[in-house]
């Protein structure tokens, strides 16, 4: 029963290859090359960091189903990371391990996240040490240096700059950073806490995810030492929550996340949280909680425009040590509008086919991989992204969309995006009228009904309709 390594990967690719749209396939697993099963380690090759990252993200639950059917429980994925700088010619190969961080047993996982290489300890394991070293699990690249700034994301920054100078000192206590995902939250918080670091290396800051704080906390209760897991985050001078809205609903998390917070606060320890939304609609998070929140700043942080976007292009070509025309990035940042993380999954995968099929990267390439790419982009269409193009159908402001005016054009519009929000995403009505500047679900309701008999009555509503629907599917 010795299956060989590439008969496990084809085998798992057979499966995955049923389980998601066939452009993901091609850009995420085709490139994919498994190079060895060792004691339940299935290692697979993967062009890049960034790939490892967008796999773990997008396609981890997927893996790690597969993964178990085809070698029982006790699997393991290794990711293996070549580094080229030069993608065009095979020069450099280096490659180096990253432990699969979510793959295999879940309890030890979760105490083990991996940024770099280097696996990092259980942070409470404090027994014996005299100075605390503990390490604050931030990702050595995100720093302010790799953040561009532009004016969808200037507040966050320069409210993280002066916190960083000068931590749990400023008005900034906490800082909330909220916004769609993909739009550098996590980015930002890290950067803030990398340069305090920088700046004051006796400090210790810890980044920890919601959800990771969350298990930990469950941990602990189970182990019955849940005192020590309060003590040592009351240690912490800079403590980085990320994705808080993960909290919701679980209410002894919340409760000794608020203790902790308080008592940090009162010592003047600087508290950094990201979330999705705006404080206010995060239903089901306590009240006193949510109150203290409202002590410091709150910074969104929006989708980037056009000239912002073509200089993260820029910048990360630059990092990279890769050379790209000016005009395959400005065709890049004309069309991927969304988010950051989609930005950079294009420049990924176009990297990835140039370097695979060794073909240089030119206008026509990216074209054909954008047409790829964003067919999977706008299957997961946001509601932002329709009110936007809506609004830029009609030549209105997205706030005059979501404001309150009953004036007929403006009312239409409004209708047309509910009902657009409603038939092309998953999003329940609560969450399409909040969106829209609060209205409820019944408001919503109203409107997509209206527009479904309209679209049959008045020519020109359907018209609007089917152009708006196109703009969106492309
Ligand atoms: P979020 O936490 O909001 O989902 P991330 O912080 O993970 O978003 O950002 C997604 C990706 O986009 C990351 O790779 C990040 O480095 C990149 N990114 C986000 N904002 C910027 C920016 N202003 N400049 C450069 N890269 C950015
Ligand atoms: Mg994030």
């Amino acid at each position: 029963m010795n299956k060989t390594f590439t008969q496990i990967w084809n085998n798992c690719l057979q499966i995955i290859k049923d389980n998601i749209p066939e452009s993901s396939y091609d850009t995420w697993f085709v490139p994919i090359v498994p190079i060895r099963y060792l004691e339940d380690v299935l290692t697979i090759q993967v062009p890049s960091p960034f790939f490892y990252e967008y796999l773990e993200e997008h396609f981890i639950d997927l893996l790690r189903k597969v993964l178990r059917r085809e070698l029982g429980t006790n699997a393991k994925l290794e990711y293996s990371i070549v580094v080229e700088n030069n993608p065009i010619n095979k020069a450099q190969h280096k490659s180096y391990n990253l432990p699969g961080k979510s793959i295999g047993n879940i309890a030890s996982q979760q105490l083990n996240v991996t940024n770099q290489h280097n696996t990092i300890k259980n942070p409470f394991d404090t027994h014996g040490t005299k100075k605390l070293d503990i390490d604050p699990q931030l990702n050595v690249n995100y720093t302010f240096d790799n953040f561009v700034e532009g004016d969808c994301n200037r507040l966050g920054k320069s409210a993280g700059v002066q916190i960083a100078l000068n931590p749990g000192k400023t008005a900034y206590n906490p800082l909330l950073i909220y916004s769609d995902s993909g739009l550098g939250k996590t980015h930002l918080a890290q950067a803030i806490g990398l340069e305090i670091k920088e700046r004051f290396p006796e400090k210790i800051v810890l980044y920890i995810t919601a959800y990771n704080f969350q298990s930990q906390y469950a941990e602990s209760v189970i182990n019955n030492n849940r005192n020590d897991f309060m003590h040592f985050y009351q240690m912490i001078d800079v403590l980085i929550v990320d994705d808080i809205h993960e909290f919701a609903g679980k209410e002894g998390t919340q409760d000794t996340f608020f203790h902790i917070f308080n008592y940090l606060h009162q010592l003047g320890k600087q508290l950094i949280i990201t979330l999705d939304r705006p404080p206010v609609e995060l239903n089901n998070l306590k009240s006193r909680l949510l109150s203290r929140f409202k002590w410091g700043l709150t910074a969104d942080l929006q989708a980037p425009d056009y000239e912002t976007r073509l200089r993260i292009l820029q910048k990360k070509v630059y990092n990279d040590g890769m050379k790209i025309e000016t005009e395959v990035l400005e065709y890049i940042a004309n069309n991927v509008k969304t988010n950051i993380r989609e930005l950079e999954g294009v420049l990924v995968s176009i990297l990835a086919q140039a370097t695979l099929n060794r073909r240089d990267i030119t206008l026509e390439l990216t074209k054909q991989i954008l047409g790829k790419v964003i067919g999977r982009i706008k299957r997961e269409l946001s509601i932002n992204y329709i009110q936007q193009t809506v609004c830029d159908y009609f030549k209105i402001e997205v706030e005059v969309l979501k404001s309150k005016s009953r004036k007929r054009e403006i009312l239409q519009a409004r209708q047309i995006a509910m009902y657009l929000s409603k038939e092309m995403t998953d999003f329940s009505l609560v969450q399409i009228g909040a969106e829209l500047g609060g209205k409820d679900h019944s408001t919503v309701l109203h409107a997509c009904k209206t527009i479904k008999n309209l679209i049959n009555e008045d020519e020109n509503i359907k018209n609007y309709v089917t152009d708006i629907e196109r703009q969106l599917k492309y």
